[in-house]
């Protein structure tokens, strides 16, 4: 698969942290005198310079990639509705490409869920006028600060004026600029803070990280995520959807309903090798050693998510 040039710079990063550390990216070294960085850090610095590609969608909707998750955009004479807000330091070359695609004002922001790489751009797109809407749970998650010991990093908490004001305990369905766009909230999956959103008459979706396309997916197995609840979701996503679908996954290009097929399956046969081996007693390491993600390497194998990090993610969310 082609990969973007943000995927180059992240697979950069897992290089560098690799060299650097000499373990495995992610992994939380408590001592020794190698302790990587955070990919964190790396990843936000790679963002401080990387250029903001813009992808033509349906209709008046568009992606923007090259801020941590995809941001995707609705414009129209309401204004601009966006899905997610990148990293912060992203910001003027975010703004340039979304002046590019036209002049009106952002008028809403929705977060799929609390991680940084979707909501650390809140406060200046709060600052350009938004309401920001998410779930209660990502209302949760960014009011404090928050460890992840996975990425080796503690998130402080955003700014008040940051944190989303119109806060979805169930699903709601807003009319903006001639599109219904239906906000849909999820069991846990990829955190306990997750939704996603449909815009019903472009037939286009923007999946948040229930869906990395051609990446293996982190999983937040400390904040409510795991395996199952991740196959699950996307198997009622997958139920909802037309065949022909326009999907914004969280990483990854812009994809359709095939390449998310294919990536729940990806999904549920990482989970069934290494359930069989837990059951059997076998360690983290082992499973790890046993590399069961073997199959799927040469699609999903190259990015931040390295095929050890990904068995790891599976193994701990196993319940
Ligand atoms: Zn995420």
């Amino acid at each position: 698969m082609k990969r973007s040039r943000l995927q180059n710079v992240l697979l950069d990063v897992a290089v560098t942290l690799a060299a650097v550390g000499g373990a495995t990216v992610g992994m939380a070294r408590a001592e020794g005198p190698t302790k990587p960085v955070s990919p964190v850090i790396m990843i936000n610095k790679a963002a401080a310079t990387t250029p903001i590609d813009t992808t033509l969608l349906r209709g008046p909707l568009s992606m923007l990639s090259g801020s941590g998750g995809n941001i995707t955009v609705l414009t129209g004479k309401q204004g601009k509705l966006m899905v997610d807000a990148g990293i912060a330091v992203s910001r003027p070359r975010v703004e340039a490409a979304l002046a590019a695609i036209s002049n009106a004002p952002i008028k809403y922001l929705i977060n799929t869920h609390y991680h940084w790489d979707h909501t650390d751009g809140n406060p200046w797109v709060r600052d350009d006028g938004a309401t920001i809407i998410a779930t209660a749970g990502t209302v949760k998650r960014v009011s404090r600060s928050i460890r992840v010991d996975d990425w080796d990093f503690t998130f402080p908490a955003l700014p008040a004026r940051a944190i989303p004001t119109e806060v979805l305990t169930a699903n709601k369905t807003y009319h903006f600029d001639g599109q219904t766009v239906e906000v849909v909230l999820v069991d846990p999956a990829h955190t306990d803070t997750d939704l996603y959103v449909v815009f019903k008459e472009a037939n286009v979706a923007s999946l948040g990280d229930l869906f990395w396309n051609g990446v293996y997916p982190f999983i937040d197995n400390e904040n409510g995520g795991g395996i199952d609840g991740m196959i699950k979701a996307d198997d009622a996503v997958l139920a909802r959807l037309k065949d022909d679908v326009v999907l914004v996954p969280g990483h990854g290009p812009v994809g359709n309903k095939k390449q998310f097929r294919e990536f729940r399956d990806m999904l549920a046969g990482v989970r069934d090798k290494v359930s069989a081996l837990k059951k059997q007693g076998k360690s983290r390491d082992e499973v790890v050693a046993a590399k069961p993600t073997a199959p799927y390497d040469a699609v999903y194998g190259h990015f931040v998510i390295d095929p050890d990090f990904f068995t790891r993610i599976v193994y701990d969310g196993l319940r």
